[in-house]
């Protein structure tokens, strides 16, 4: 049983004002893993004073002063990678090889990413007269979601502190574990008090009370569409700045040149990650009209080879993350049934034997890009496989989303790829794979406003300043 029933703030483990814990569910098992404290509205406002009173020395520090902290934090991260993997294993279900692979691992690539930019980043230039200067935003809220636990948090937290910002920082209330953990890892770099500062609890709580806080300058959150754009609203009357990284329904366009097996197999198996968790994606697999019948053959092969089980086992697939995102899921998969979708493998219910446990069956559709199950992110372990005539064809349909996240497109001849990726309205876009930490991560769309990663995330946590007259 964990136990995490303190906060971090101002440079202190401090337990809530207010006493109030809640349990947290193992999805693998569901039985209580652990506990943690909820905070309240006081405790909020406790964090953000203590940012608020060290924002004016941080932001004031040197670049080689914060990035003593980033590498000191690096290197402590380095020595708990393995209680880390534990966590998000714990947390979210993900199988051990995946928890401790790259959920790990992208926390540390993101931290070393942030290190590598801040050594070379140009907080100022002269341009004619004028000098352009880039200051620390404020004190910053920073909101995060459990689906990639210690992504979504690296790539807000790191920026943050690299640009001179002060935070306080709320994970969600399904993966607090691994947040913890970083907390207790940052706090052993010797970060001056009230820089970094964690506290657990509720959205509608803690979410909303940074959102609404007249002391803090700008928010930047990772979720649901709905979420952000109440997070939106309730930041208006203080006019902060509201960084939204939202959901997805992207497009994986396999072209008429490309071997439509292998891709269709990677696309499949790709969706199954995470239990279909990951906010980029490629949730609509679209496939040339003439071939969907080898394209179904070769998807049902592939989710039929994606072995689900206990996280700590040898399988690909875990649970997800609660029995709430596993009844939605189901929602979906029956509206797919009764919209007309072909079902091509998986569906209703848990796979054989796995009645205990949040256990999704790794299931595909064919449909047409009108059903819900095409419009709608669904969240878990579900494809939709949809036919184009052409090329042309094919970029409507994958532009025809509210969403606009990522895309991926798979072909053999480069020119076409690259002007079908051009043409997508969305902001990631994989040709033939690829993966960048420096590239920029965010949506078009109701996918969100912001960019995170590399340096485009800094921009995030930045004023620009003029000062005119200035030879
Ligand atoms: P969510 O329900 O929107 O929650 C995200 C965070 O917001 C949680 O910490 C949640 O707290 C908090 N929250 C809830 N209500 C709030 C409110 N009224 N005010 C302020 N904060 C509030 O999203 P989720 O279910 O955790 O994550 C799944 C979603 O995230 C998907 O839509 C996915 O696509 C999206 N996502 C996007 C990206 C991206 O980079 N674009 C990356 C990953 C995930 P609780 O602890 O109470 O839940
Ligand atoms: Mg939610």
């Amino acid at each position: 049983m964990r136990e995490y029933l303190k906060f971090y703030i101002d440079g202190k483990w401090v337990a809530p004002i207010e006493p109030k814990t809640a349990n947290v569910i193992n999805p693998a098992t569901e039985e209580i893993s652990g506990r943690i404290s909820l905070g309240s509205v006081a405790d909020v406002n406790l964090a953000v004073a203590a940012a608020r009173a060290a924002f004016s020395s941080w932001s004031e520090t040197s670049r080689e002063t914060r990035l003593e902290y980033l590498r000191a934090i690096k290197a402590e991260y380095n020595r708990r990678q393995s209680e880390i993997g534990d966590a998000v294993r714990e947390e979210i279900g993900a199988p051990a090889s995946l928890a401790s692979g790259f959920h790990t691992f992208l926390g540390a690539g993101h931290l070393q990413t942030v290190i590598e930019v801040l050594q070379e980043f140009k907080f100022e230039e002269q341009r004619g007269a004028t000098r352009i200067v880039k200051e620390p935003i404020g004190v910053c809220g920073l909101i995060t979601p459990w689906n990639w636990p210690l992504n979504q948090v690296a790539v807000k937290v790191f920026p943050a502190i690299a640009t001179g910002c002060t935070l306080v920082l709320k994970p969600p209330q399904l993966a607090p574990y691994s947040a913890q953990i970083l907390a207790e890892i940052i706090a052993s770099s010797g970060l001056p008090a009230g820089v970094f500062n964690m506290l657990q609890g509720s959205g509608a709580v803690i979410g909303n009370a940074l959102s609404t806080h007249p002391d803090v300058d700008m928010i930047s959150f990772t979720g649901s569409e709905q979420v952000g754009v109440e997070i939106a609203k309730a930041a208006a009357p203080t006019v902060k700045r509201v960084c939204q990284e939202l959901g997805g329904k992207s497009a994986f366009i396999i072209l008429d040149d490309a071997s439509l097996s292998d891709n269709v197999a990677s696309a499949t198996s790709g969706m199954m990650v995470n239990s279909g968790q990951t906010c980029s994606a490629g949730s609509r697999l679209l496939v040339p009209k003439a071939r969907l019948d080898d394209a179904a053959r070769a998807a049902r092969e592939a989710a039929e080879a994606v072995t689900v089980g206990d996280p700590n086992g040898n399988f690909a697939m875990g649970p997800v993350v609660s029995k709430g995102q596993y009844n939605i899921i189901q929602e979906y998969i029956q509206k797919g049934l009764d919209e007309g979708a072909q079902l091509i493998a998986g569906g209703l219910g848990p796979p054989e034997g796995l009645e205990k446990g949040f256990y999704v069956k790794p299931t595909v559709f064919a449909g047409t890009n009108d059903m819900v199950i095409a419009r709608e992110e669904i969240f878990g372990p579900v494809l939709v496989m949809i036919g184009y005539g052409d090329a042309d064809e094919a970029v409507a349909i994958a532009n025809d989303s509210n969403f606009g996240l990522a895309g991926y497109v798979s072909g053999v001849d480069a020119e076409t790829c690259r002007s079908v990726a051009r043409r997508l309205r969305a902001g990631w876009i994989g040709i033939n794979g690829g993966f960048d930490f420096h590239a920029a991560f965010g949506g078009y769309k109701r996918s969100g406003n912001g960019r995170e990663w590399g340096e485009f995330g800094f921009h995030e946590y930045l004023e620009i300043k003029s000062l005119l007259n200035y030879a």
